[in-house]
């Protein structure tokens, strides 16, 4: 099912086309609308984490079936063929239901999703997984430092954020994914990213969605942002803030034509959708710049005292 490419074959792979996402002939057409308009609508006051919203298409393949103020995406693969479907993130626990009756409301099935992934190891963005997997019967790949949270349920002791965060059922992983690898499901593959600093064991995600000829780098990268209970200072941390680091110079290296986050204002999507594109090829630089200015003005903060 996952398969180890280097970086520089997975640049080539992005730059040829192969594998490509399946023919939009292949993505069972929604039964309901799934224009982008019908979201910002719905989701005028849309920071609300619990607040249902309706599904639609981000492009091609890919669907945004999340809250209205936390996202979780779906990539169809051909059903027909027995691969199945990518689900990326499961809201709070109270969100699994929103997302499953989303992904059906797009005419698919719970259980033609095969693979779950996760950006951070949060309560709000995997808390619902535990239930989806329930309903869905999938797989679900962790990263080695999210893997222990996601069976526990409780956030990992050098978390920045440990003891203010809350506890989410339980789920089952099912194997685990590492920095650059590309995890294949049928002929969808997508790469995945090691971004610690929000969290310990957090993913960035990459891939490519067409309809037709018609194509798009998508990331889906992760919160990133340096949030911390009052004891915690990142300032304490040089190994953890180097790799925090790391990550935010692969995001903003990332190809990225279509910028997708965990929480849907820390990239502007309701904006983007607005204007009427998500495209935005500058969006992944822009991100990473604004974190490395936050994470700046944090670390000057704590020497300050
Ligand atoms: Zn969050």
């Amino acid at each position: 099912m996952s398969a180890s490419l280097d970086r520089a074959a997975w640049a080539l792979v992005l730059l040829s086309g192969f594998p490509a996402a399946p023919a939009q002939s292949q993505t069972p057409p929604p039964s309901a609308p799934a224009d982008q308009a019908h979201w910002t609508d719905r989701c005028a006051d849309w920071d609300e984490w619990d607040k249902p919203g309706p599904p639609f298409r981000i492009h091609g393949n890919s669907y945004y079936v999340g809250t209205c103020g936390i996202a979780a995406v779906l990539i169809t693969g051909d059903s027909l063929a027995d691969a199945g479907h990518v689900l990326i993130d499961g809201g709070t626990a109270k969100d699994a239901d929103l997302i499953a009756r989303n992904v059906e409301a797009l005419g698919l099935r719970m259980s033609d999703v095969k693979l779950l992934l996760h950006s951070h190891e949060h309560f709000d963005h995997v808390g619902g997984l535990a239930e989806l997997q329930r309903r869905s019967g999938a797989r679900l790949l962790a990263s080695p430092k999210a893997a222990p949270v996601l069976t526990s349920g409780i956030a990992a002791p050098d978390d920045p954020q440990f003891g203010t965060l809350d506890s989410f059922p339980p789920a089952r992983v099912d194997g685990e994914v590492k920095d650059g690898e590309v995890v294949r499901l049928g002929d969808l593959a997508l790469m995945a990213t090691t971004t610690p600093g929000h969290s310990p064991g957090a993913l960035s995600w990459q891939w490519k969605s067409c309809a037709g000829g018609d194509c798009r780098t998508i990331v889906y990268a992760d919160s990133l942002s340096p949030i911390s209970n009052d004891a915690y200072r990142f300032g304490d941390h040089p190994a953890y803030l180097a790799a925090y680091r790391v990550g935010l110079d692969k995001v903003a290296q990332f190809d990225c034509q279509i910028l997708l986050t965990p929480h849907p204002t820390a990239s502007g999507m309701r904006e983007r959708l607005l204007k009427g594109s998500l495209d935005d090829p500058a969006a992944c630089r822009a991100y990473a710049d604004g974190i490395r200015k936050r994470l700046d003005d944090r670390l000057a903060e704590e020497a300050r005292g």
